[in-house]
């Protein structure tokens, strides 16, 4: 039995959770059926040890790393709970809808319950959209476990079974007993370690050694929906090779007994990363090995989730290291769990190889972009993203400018870049913030444990590394409201600025082909589909400022059929005769807006600015 000690790192505050040694000391018996995956159905049954009494079961509501209360609860059916054969009447709570009473019978020492998952189709969303095809499917256990309601999950032992479609093979960081055919029985582990230790499994299945030979072992596991779509070329696996040793030399320790990136590769999946302590579920396109363009936008997808083994499961924020799944997830220090991440994602793509640093500037370029032009800056802070995450994640993009979205991620990345040329600056070069990452999320290796952190935590260590007024520079970036601009001083001091062109850079290109949108946002302030229809204006915009608005569908541009190249090259040709007349519907009418526009096509770009080119100094990489 492992148990997690949680200490509160930075303050003289030291607790641990006390193992509590109750009638649940006996391991769950979970087994799940997994071989009609491919129609999305999965068969549970479980034994549970309980005692005489009333018992509350608890299906697992709040999602690590979704920082949300998204467990699929409407897709959990069939349940039928008994004793010893008796069929036992379940009763859910009125109020909390993730709980179900039940009453054990006297001389009962447990209880068997039967459920169906009703695995979701969709693909919008994260782990509980689409994750089954014919070919694969990526097994999440929160989706398929009760557990005693208000247990530590640490202190919940689980025994699982797993039966997966025949000639079918798996990947997962669950310890195995024994793998026999397509049955599979997995060592006695914490409901922790299950809920994190996701199983991805499909019949077109490549399993790649990112470390041979090294301890701790690092694998890319690929599943994927035909052989063509495993044929990595060598060179990008040795980029992913190259990501272990440079993440590895950033942070100087690891903390997993093995690592384990589960990538399912399908066109018909949710595609989205989520990490955890000794794995991730990494969800992409069908050609993401296999195309560049199609590499080249999701390509910092595996940096992201292997720097959160570090930040976000070994050191946690204190709000989101939640002691079950039931209790409420606070996501105030999101800004570094997802920001700093997002930025160590960044330069450990560049350091890897994935991207060329020119590559990694042109995104930078659009983030940064993005977010100068949030109309939302104006009345939400960073901060209230950060709290409202659990709202913002599920968001529409329409009206996103004005709401603003999950902006911690790439604000965050802008904010700690500052930080990074900051102490730069101030150590003459001496030091940078890998010595924080070195000195925050490193110590001794060894199997995963997890670590309390708080804002004034993290203000220490940087006080450590580069003694700054660290509380004063990141509240004013998180917490200002206003007209202010994003806050691009990190690129300024990186050598520098941001400007706009009338070419889109490789790196645009990729993403309106990937992401299959037309982003006219810097010229007009239009985001379209393919088809003319608005995703989203920006209101500080002539698009919006003539009256269009998200849902509307351009049909035409000055007497034109609509087609993006069509609207693309009228927005060139205004900039000599300033006319650029949009058709635009609106559900059953049609109405001509005439916008007044003349600067052509915009695009955003970094440009050197004459300070030292400091940003390149950053994506230089480490190892050998
Ligand atoms: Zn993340």
């Amino acid at each position: 039995m492992t148990k997690k000690t949680l200490i509160r790192v930075g303050s003289t505050v030291l607790f641990a959770f006390v193992a509590t040694v109750t009638a649940f000391a006996q391991p769950i018996r979970l087994r799940v059926d997994a071989t009609e995956a491919p129609r999305r159905l999965y068969h549970v049954e479980l034994t549970i040890p309980a005692a005489p009494g009333p018992l509350n079961l608890f299906y697992p509501k709040w999602i690590p790393g979704e920082h949300a209360p998204t467990g699929p609860i409407t897709d959990l059916s069939g349940l039928r709970v008994s004793s010893g054969g008796r069929t036992l009447e379940w009763k859910r709570d009125s109020v909390e809808m993730f709980a179900f009473h039940i009453n054990v019978p006297q001389g009962a020492s447990s209880i068997d319950v039967k459920l169906d998952f009703l695995s979701n189709s969709d693909a919008a969303g994260f782990s509980s959209a689409a994750s089954a095809t014919s070919e694969l499917a990526i097994l999440s256990w929160n989706q398929l476990v009760l557990y005693p309601q208000g247990k530590a999950s640490d202190d919940v032992q689980v025994s699982a079974e797993l039966r997966l479609p025949a000639d079918w093979k798996f990947g997962t960081a669950l310890p195995v007993t024994s793998a026999n055919g397509s049955q599979i029985q997995f060592k006695t582990a914490s409901l922790t370690t299950l809920i994190d230790s996701p199983v991805l499994a499909g019949r077109h299945f490549r399993r790649i050694e990112l470390s041979p030979g090294a301890t701790p072992a690092h694998y890319l596991d690929v599943a994927a929906d035909t052989d063509e779509a495993l044929n990595a070329p060598s060179e990008l696996i040795d980029k992913y090779k190259k990501l272990v040793k440079e993440a590895q030399a950033l942070f100087g320790a690891t903390h997993y007994r093995e690592y384990h990136f589960l990538l399912a590769l399908s066109d018909q999946i949710a595609h989205f990363g989520l990490e955890h302590h000794e794995s991730s579920d990494d969800q992409s396109r069908e050609n993401f090995l296999i195309d560049s363009s199609s590499q080249l936008a999701g390509a910092t997808l595996l940096p992201h989730e292997f720097v959160h083994s570090w930040n976000g499961k070994y050191r946690r924020p204190e709000g989101l290291a939640t002691r079950d799944y039931e209790q409420p997830m606070k996501g105030d220090l999101l800004w570094a769990y997802e920001g700093l991440t997002e930025y160590l994602g960044w330069v450990l793509t560049a350091r890897s190889g994935l991207r060329t640093p020119e590559l990694n500037r042109q995104f930078l370029a659009e983030g940064a972009a993005t977010l100068d032009n949030r109309a939302g800056r104006e009345w939400r802070s960073l901060a209230d993203t950060a709290v409202a995450a659990q709202l913002l994640y599920e968001a529409r993009n329409d009206w996103e400018s004005s709401r603003r979205g999950v902006d911690f991620y790439e604000e965050g990345l802008l904010i700690w870049l500052e930080a990074d040329t900051m102490i730069r600056k101030q150590t003459q070069g001496r030091k940078s913030l890998d010595d924080f990452c070195r000195s925050f999320y490193g110590g001794a290796s060894g199997p995963p444990e997890v670590r309390l952190y708080t804002l004034e935590s993290l203000i220490e260590t940087l006080n450590a590394v580069a003694p700054y007024d660290w509380k004063s520079f990141f509240q004013t970036r998180i917490n200002r409201t206003g007209t202010d601009r994003a806050p691009l001083g990190g690129i300024e001091a990186g050598g520098y600025r941001l400007n706009y062109v009338n070419k889109p850079s490789e790196a645009l290109h990729a993403s309106e082909q990937v992401r299959e949108n037309v982003n006219l946002a810097f010229s007009i302030g239009l985001k379209l589909n393919p088809d003319g229809t608005i995703i989203d204006v920006l209101p500080e915009k002539v698009a919006a400022k003539a009256g269009i608005g998200p849902g509307m569908k351009i049909v035409g541009v000055n007497d034109r059929k609509y087609a993006s190249d069509v609207l693309r090259e009228e927005i060139r040709n205004a900039g000599k005769t300033g006319l650029l007349d949009l058709l635009v519907a609106n559900g059953k009418s049609l109405s001509t807006f005439k916008l007044n526009y003349r600067d052509g096509e915009r695009y955003p770009v970094l440009e050197r600015n004459g300070q030292p080119a400091l940003l390149d100094e950053i994506l230089k990489p480490l190892s050998r």
